[in-house]
């Protein structure tokens, strides 16, 4: 395309509202721009990664045996009431009614959709394994929407459900998706890890998330620095610190005015954060519950939820409810004479000796506490794995970095197929419910994290197979006509080849030119300039240096870069 017939919307200036690089390039090259908080209209050179980006995905899941399908994104209450969870999402789900007042949704995801697909249009075994997937919008109300197309509200997903007749077939369903997973963050020139995720209480026997490293991510996630063991730390099992063993001595209460905080406590009694056992009070759907660490340890909030059997509504309590929880004011907290439904202690706790917890009561702590001696509770896992304990999988160091999850892939087993009672009829002639999968790929936030990966201080920085246009061919003077005759030459040559080419005839400054190329990220840079008298024209890669080129060997070096990347013209 002639750039003088294009809308460019390029930036020279960082605007203030973005906070992160993909974000402020997506904005400055004219990709995106905002309506609404979470809300992106999609400019056309947005739109053309986006399209690139779907194909890639359309491709290899069409090569996994996949069969793309599109669902309606509005959707009707009932079959999330069916599911349980039109009450069960909470405000992240955007209702609305119809004229007659009956409720629907805009699509979050849609397990609840294709589940009822299949218990309407699948009879017999006869007809699985079956894989449906589509490309499509989903709109989340998200509490922070942030870091553009990261985390928006309106997003576009690829979305993929398996069935299968038997968990084996789950099996097999499952990891043809991971391997198809790999390879399209591969193609996509990003480095995205399978890393082992909660399935949740009630969830599935098995789940991946893919995730990409990233300063700005929002999950954490754990590396051994000796084996592959990757997992989000909600998942990661922790290994308790052994304590040093002691003999019990005997409980005393001691008076701590206006000492509440670990630090506090560290001061008045002059000892470490590892003599301390604190006491957090939660609210996990309406119950008040208590749960115990080390006092140098965070809660994991996660795992608290699985060990209460899948709360869906966790937060801290308020001062009140600790109030009739503890009979103190908050700071005092203590596992003697603690008024809540379930006390969870952490087997770190459980394993320590002569410690110190709130005594509940306002202004004082009771050292020498014992587990076993002086309260009991249900013991368990629950809290965040730290940076240099030991790998679950080998004993290995772990690490923890920031991550942003771009896919995720899920064994649902039997949960919506029992739920909907979507069946069929299995070898022996019984009627059993589908064994499921289900597999998401954040299409934009991909896109997003593929600027993360591959930018500099010029701009985005395009993989040839994701790149809006592959070749961007100047003139550096649109008055010389043998200029203007050459690049138009050599743009119809490419176009004719099916390169995606774009032809920058504006009345610019050849400066302007370049620097709108870097920012859009263009792979390949053709300048038609002054050496053109002597049959020479520049090439340049986005980040390299110019190389000088007879006119009639600059397509070949073209397709060159074609096959250096393995990728078909197309
Ligand atoms: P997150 O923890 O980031 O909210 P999620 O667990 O809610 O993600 P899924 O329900 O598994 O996400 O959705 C599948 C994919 O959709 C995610 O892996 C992610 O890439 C993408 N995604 C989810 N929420 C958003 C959003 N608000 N904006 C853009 N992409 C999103
Ligand atoms: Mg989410």
């Amino acid at each position: 395309m002639k750039m003088s017939n294009m809308l460019i919307s390029t930036l020279r200036e960082v605007p203030a509202e973005a906070e992160i690089d993909s974000h402020k390039l997506m904005l400055r090259a004219g990709m995106i721009r905002k309506m609404a908080s979470g809300i992106y209209n999609y400019m056309p050179l947005g739109l053309k990664v986006l399209k690139n980006v779907e194909d890639i995905i359309r491709e290899e899941m069409n090569n996994a045996g996949a069969q793309e399908f599109l669902a309606s994104a509005i959707i009707p209450a009932e079959l999330w009431q069916e599911s349980g969870r039109w009450g069960a999402y909470g405000a992240e789900m955007f209702r609305l009614k119809d004229r007659n007042d009956r409720d629907f949704c805009l699509g979050p995801t849609h397990e609840e959709v294709f589940t009822d697909i299949a218990r309407n249009e699948i009879k017999s075994y006869k007809q699985l394994p079956l894989n449906l997937y589509q490309i499509q919008t989903k709109y989340r109300d998200e509490r922070r929407p942030r870091f553009g197309v990261m985390r928006s509200r309106e997003f576009v997903m690829k979305d993929a459900y398996s069935f299968d007749k038997d968990q084996d077939g789950l099996d097999i369903s499952y990891n043809k998706m991971r391997d198809a997973y790999i390879k399209i963050f591969e193609r996509c020139g990003i480095v995205a890890k399978p890393v082992d995720a909660d399935t949740g209480a009630i969830g599935g026997s098995g789940s991946a998330e893919f995730m990409v490293k990233s300063e700005v991510g929002e999950d954490d996630v754990v590396f051994c620095t000796n084996c592959d063991y990757a997992a989000n730390i909600e998942k990661a099992p922790s290994t308790p610190e052994k304590a040093e063993k002691e003999a019990y001595k005997e409980i005393n209460k001691i008076e701590t005015p206006n000492v509440r905080t670990i630090e506090d406590l560290i001061k008045f009694f002059n000892t470490t954060e590892k003599k301390f056992a604190k006491t957090l009070i939660y609210n996990a759907d309406g119950k008040i519950v208590a749960v115990m660490v080390r006092g140098d340890r965070e809660v994991n909030e996660v795992k608290l939820s699985n060990a209460l059997g899948g709360v869906v509504d966790l937060s801290m309590a308020s001062a009140e409810e600790v109030m009739k929880a503890t009979s103190a004011q908050v700071g005092f907290a203590g596992p003697i004479n603690l008024k809540v439904d379930t006390l969870l202690v952490d087997k770190e706790v459980a394993n320590m000796y002569n410690f110190i917890v709130g005594a509940n009561e306002t202004g004082y702590h009771f050292e020498n506490v014992n587990y076993g001696r002086d309260f009991e509770g249900i013991v368990g896992d629950y809290r965040n794995i730290t940076e240099g304990e030991n790998c679950p999988v080998c004993g290995g160091k772990i690490t923890i970095s920031k991550g942003t999850e771009v896919g995720h892939i899920f064994k649902l087993g039997t949960k919506y197929s029992e739920a909907m009672n979507a069946k069929f009829i299995d070898e022996n002639g019984k009627e059993v419910p589908f064994v499921m999968g289900c597999y998401g790929i954040g299409v934009t936030r991909t896109m997003a994290s593929i600027i993360e990966q591959n930018h500099d201080e010029n701009g985005i920085i395009w993989p040839l197979s994701v790149a809006p246009y592959h070749v961007n061919v100047i003139a550096v003077n649109i008055k010389d006509e043998m200029q203007m005759k050459v690049a138009n030459e050599i743009y119809e040559e490419l176009k004719a080849l099916g390169v995606d080419v774009i032809f920058d005839d504006r009345n610019e400054r050849a400066g302007v030119k370049f620097k709108d190329s870097d920012l859009m990220g263009i792979p390949m840079r053709i300048t038609v300039g002054k050496k053109v008298t002597e049959g020479q024209v520049e090439f340049k890669l986005r980040t390299s240096e110019v190389e000088n080129i007879k006119i009639e060997e600059v397509v070949a070096r073209v397709k060159e870069e074609f096959e250096k990347n393995k990728i078909s013209i197309r």
